[in-house]
């Protein structure tokens, strides 16, 4: 009846849009979706799940008022790195599950009649609970306790299918009673009408007695399903909304039983980026050619062909793909044959895969690409490209060759496949994706000319190295949920950048990883952070897309680092190598690491300390204090809040590693000593003058000296800059800017160490500098802050002014160098430094008037661009430019000179060309949207047309995907004022289940109120002292 309905919405303090939902759904999703309770132990690993339903006893007895509980067991849950999101794709609440507000009330006035049922209830729902609490509790473990409902002895409630039948499974993971052995695909897709039919033979095993099996299948008409004996036909239930699909049996399918279930059906070709999708280019002639292709991660293999799609249902796949003559076909593995159909088209089919593999790692591609290929080991290497940029692909075959060989080696486990291949895909939306043997690109993360710059070869290598580290972390051990997704991500990150150092020290990587450390931080100082290894739901396709972010993948690849640097020569590697060899073709889960290192003789304390950085959010801030000898160490959180309220008493095990003015810059003078507690006490020879902590900063924390300790660095920074390395000069620049962002010190004492820069030189410390500078001077132009602005510019000028007018513009060869030079310039230029703006444009000119021969070095390619793109009649030669260049790194600084400009008309036709498709493909959209924002003309321009185009934006990149992410933050990461912040808070709680939910928001908020707190505390400080 209506008011139990009633009566159960304030219980579980959900909004009215469950009141659609069948009363069984409703019950259901309590069970379902109420957080768990914790017990709170010290050691995270000690501490024991309680069932669900003991948490629905103390409610169900009528403690309806637990909001301030509810923030207790939030922060104290965020001790063991959980944090609730009590979300699901079908009913989100309106409110922010960061935000935990008290839920609306809707049924104000009781009738007796009401509270007579609801008494019922309650007993109903205690006695159960009862029941249940009696049940084994089950131990925590890293991976939750998935098995805990399985266990409830209750009738369950199921939803409708599509037909109108009960759709016989009610969760949004899949039952684990059966499991695909291999998948059989023939596919045929239509290039003309851009749709497709296949066919999928699925072998299973039944692991546990069940009546129905139950798959993902999106969007997939299924015309027909056989079961066995493929005469019997099967009737197939579907659940849309959760994108299953099942068949039900009335007797038992038995424990051992192998089966066979064959379902054919048609689909369109996808006009997103996931799924089977098609994409077109212009070729040469300036013909349209298209194309079919495939990206399936996280969770779209489903929309090509039904699946279990879940990471932990390995199994292996046999492709068939039909096709015109004039085009080719890939997948994972080798073709083995081909053969002529009647109707003239041809059947490629592949060898079955030699591995067992995820569905998300499964691709194909239909498309008229050719390709360069070398033998490695005993792979045989392929790139491929559309045919006119054949020439771009060489220097990514020497890459992967190189790198391949370099990981075979290293991991002690060759790759297992026969063919490795590498593809550019012409629009793609993500970097690149690892998918096993068929490995797919953007064009401009691939393919680079021969006279390119080692800048743009840099970025190259970078996507090359990560993909091919997902060969074996990821693809051949693969996480078993995507809350572990860092085992993947951040291992291939770090890998990227460990390979290149090793491979190709010239690229200058240390220093980009370094770069990546305190971005990282940057994200990982908010409130709405995530630990790195997720133990809250997630569960819909929203939490796991927003998965793939920076947490994941470079606050991942910094622990690996700080782990490697702290464990003696050798061990990280053998812990890894036991790892992978431990785990081969399985999934795993973060304990399955620290185990493998503990089996290599990693001390357990090791695992311990990992445990405290993963499962938390956040990172710490060391304060030192020192008297004579005795140095005092403290830690807390660096969380920057705006209101001071949500401080939590988060510990780490922190390898805090020093060095002293005695012995300072080379590796051997570094001392480690591992903080565990709140504060601890380290002596020191009384003769030490100063001592800098977090050598090379490997370690994931901030310090702060102390106002003595930091006026002694910076006297011997002013005595010997060579007295600490370079990239421990740029981890005291970044820290003292994020301590000022956190009030601790004044901007005048940042300004103090920033005076040692005028005899600064080295690439890693100015660059973040300028970064530093440069993102406070563009919160002051947007708040047209016209006076501080100019002293601002005075101050630049004065501090690396006579470096910025020293740089040659002529060919640069070291890397390091490169990203100098273009640092230095861009900023330079930017601002309007007539040295700068007048060689630029010279070059500029050069270039146009030599019809494009003479050429401009390729990290000199932005500022040159950017520059011109200021002069009406050079942005319409840049236009020009634009498209007739087959150069993608070009192609992509042309772009962002063009949507630099600021022109209020070129902005809008910039921006709405960029959703359009077409001559700029929609993947730029994100990178012209955040080029815009970074301009005063376009910055308020450019999120009007982000609210305005919403719908259409997150048709193309969906809600939580990393694209989206970006697009938030850099559209709102810029205001600081209170009006802007209840514009971007009144837009984006109006989107309900379309984005108002994703963390990116939560962060952007944060952000905007950081920004207006540190306006308030700065503004009159810069005013006295810039
Ligand atoms: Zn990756």
């Amino acid at each position: 009846s209506e008011s139990e309905l009633c009566l159960l919405q304030e219980e579980i303090g959900e909004t009215d849009e469950r009141a659609s939902l069948p009363r069984n759904m409703i019950e259901n999703t309590m069970f379902e979706e109420e957080p768990d309770v914790v017990d709170l132990a010290l050691e995270p690993d000690e501490v024991v799940y309680e069932p669900r339903s003991s948490r629905l006893l103390v409610r169900g007895l009528g403690e309806n008022d637990l909001d301030d509980e509810e923030e207790d067991y939030e922060s104290s849950a965020r001790l063991l790195g959980m944090s609730f999101m009590n979300r699901s794709s079908t009913h989100n609440s309106s409110s922010s599950p960061y935000n935990r507000q008290a839920p609306p009330r809707l049924c104000s006035c009781p009738s007796a009649r009401m509270l007579v049922v609801g008494v019922f209830i309650l007993v109903l729902v205690a006695s159960m609970a009862m029941a249940l609490y009696f049940l084994p509790g089950c131990t925590f473990t890293k991976a939750g306790c998935g098995k805990a409902n399985s266990s409830i002895p209750m009738e369950p409630s199921y939803p409708n299918s599509t037909n109108g039948e009960l759709f016989p499974w009610n969760e949004l993971r899949l039952p684990a009673s059966v499991r695909p052995v291999n998948y059989d695909l023939s596919l045929t897709p239509n290039l003309t009408s851009m749709t497709f039919t296949g066919r999928t033979v699925i072998n299973m095993t039944i692991l546990h007695d069940t009546k129905r099996i139950v798959l993902h299948s999106s969007e997939l008409i299924i015309t027909k399903a056989t079961f066995q004996d493929k005469s019997v036909e099967v009737k197939v239930l579907e659940y849309k909304p959760w994108q299953q699909i099942a068949v039900s049996f009335l007797e038992d399918l038995k424990v051992g039983q192998v089966c066979v279930l064959t379902l054919d059906y048609a689909a369109n070709l996808s006009h997103t980026y996931d799924g089977f999708y098609n994409s077109s280019y212009n070729d040469k002639t300036g013909a349209k050619r298209v194309l079919a292709a495939t990206q399936f991660e996280p969770q779209a293999a489903r929309k090509a062909f039904p699946c279990f799609d879940e990471p932990a249902f390995k199994a292996t796949f046999l492709v068939r793909i039909t096709r015109e003559p004039g085009y080719i076909t890939l997948s994972n593995m080798p073709q083995a044959k081909t053969t002529t159909l009647p109707s003239g088209l041809l059947e490629d089919e592949f060898e079955q895969t030699a591995v067992n593999m995820s569905t998300y790692l499964v691709a194909f591609i239909v498309a008229n690409f050719t390709s360069i290929t070398r033998n490695v080991s005993n792979t045989l290497v392929s790139v491929y490209s559309v045919p006119e940029k054949k020439e771009h692909t060489h220097y990514a075959l020497d890459t992967a060759s190189t790198l391949l060989h370099f990981y075979n080696t290293f991991f002690h486990i060759d790759y297992p496949l026969r063919k490795l291949d590498l593809v550019a895909i012409p629009d793609f939306l993500a970097g690149a994706m690892e998918n096993w043997g068929l490995i797919t690109f953007r064009e401009t993360s691939l393919l680079v000319g021969n006279q390119s710059s080692p800048l743009d070869k840099q970025l190259i290598a970078n996507v090359v190295a990560h993909e091919l580290a997902h060969q074996w972390f990821g693809n051949l051990v693969t996480m078993r949920w995507w809350n572990d997704l860092w085992l993947n991500e951040g291992f291939a990150t770090y890998w990227q950048y460990t390979s290149l150092m090793t491979e190709f020290p010239q690229l200058d990587l240390d220093n980009v990883f370094l770069g990546v450390r305190f971005k990282a931080m940057a994200k990982d100082s908010l409130n709405s952070s995530h630990p790195v290894s997720v133990s809250s739901q997630v569960t819909t396709p929203e939490q796991v897309s927003e998965m793939f972010d920076s947490v994941t993948y470079e606050k991942g690849a910094s622990l690996l680092l700080m782990l490697k640097t702290t464990l003696p020569d050798g061990q990280f590697r053998k812990g890894i190598i036991k790892y992978l060899d431990n785990y081969r073709g399985s999934n795993t889960v973060t304990e399955d690491l620290w185990n493998s290192l503990t089996q290599v003789g990693v001390q357990e304390s090791v695992s311990d300390m990992m445990r405290t950085w993963t499962l938390q959010n956040g990172f710490p801030l060391v304060t030192v204090s020192r008297k004579g000898g005795h140095v005092t160490l403290t830690q807390e959180p660096f969380l920057l809040s705006a209101d001071n309220a949500t401080h939590t008493s988060n510990l780490w095990h922190i390898p805090v590693t020093y060095v002293n003015d005695n012995c300072s810059s080379a590796p051997s003078c570094r001392q480690i000593f591992t903080l565990r507690n709140k504060t601890a006490t380290l002596n020191v020879s009384d003769s030490v003058k100063w001592l800098k902590l977090n050598y090379m900063n490997t370690g994931f924390y901030i310090v702060h000296y102390g106002d003595e300790g930091w006026a002694t660095l910076i006297d011997a920074l002013k005595t010997d800059i060579n007295t600490l390395t370079p990239h421990d000069r740029a981890s005291l620049i970044h820290n003292i800017f994020a301590l000022s962002r956190l009030g601790r010190v004044s901007f005048r004492q940042v300004l103090n160490l920033l005076d040692y820069t005028t005899n600064e030189t080295e690439t890693a410390p100015l660059t973040e500098a300028l970064s530093q500078l440069s993102s406070v001077y563009r919160l002051l132009d947007k708040r047209q802050e016209q006076r501080l602005l100019a002293r601002m510019k005075v101050y630049i000028w004065g501090h690396f002014g006579q470096l910025m007018d020293s740089q040659d513009w002529g060919e640069e060869e070291s890397v390091s160098r490169q990203e100098l030079r273009s640092v230095l310039l861009e900023m330079a230029c930017s601002l309007g430094r007539q040295n700068c703006t007048d060689q630029a444009t010279a070059l500029y000119d050069q270039w146009t008037n030599s019809n494009q021969t003479k050429q401009i070095p390729g990290d000199l390619q932005q500022v040159v661009f950017s520059t011109a793109a200021q002069a009406d009649l050079r942005w319409l030669s840049l236009m020009e430019a634009y498209s007739s260049t087959t150069y993608d790194s070009e192609k992509r600084k042309i772009l962002q000179a063009l949507a630099s400009t600021q022109d209020p008309r070129s902005i809008v036709w910039i921006l709405s060309t960029g959703l359009e498709g077409g001559i700029i493909q929609t993947q730029e959209l994100p990178l012209v949207i955040s080029t815009v924002s970074d301009g005063f003309a376009g910055h308020l321009l450019v999120w009007d047309f982000v609210k305005e185009n919403w719908d259409r934006i997150i048709e193309k990149f969906p809600v939580g995907s990393y694209p989206i992410q970006s697009i938030i933050k850099s559209t709102t990461s810029q205001f600081s004022t209170q009006t802007h912040l209840e514009e971007v808070q009144g837009f984006f709680s109006s989107l309900k289940e379309r984005g108002s939910q994703m963390r990116s928001v939560q962060e952007s908020l944060e952000t905007i109120r950081l920004n207006q707190l540190w306006m308030d505390r700065n503004l009159p400080t810069l005013r006295i002292w810039l």
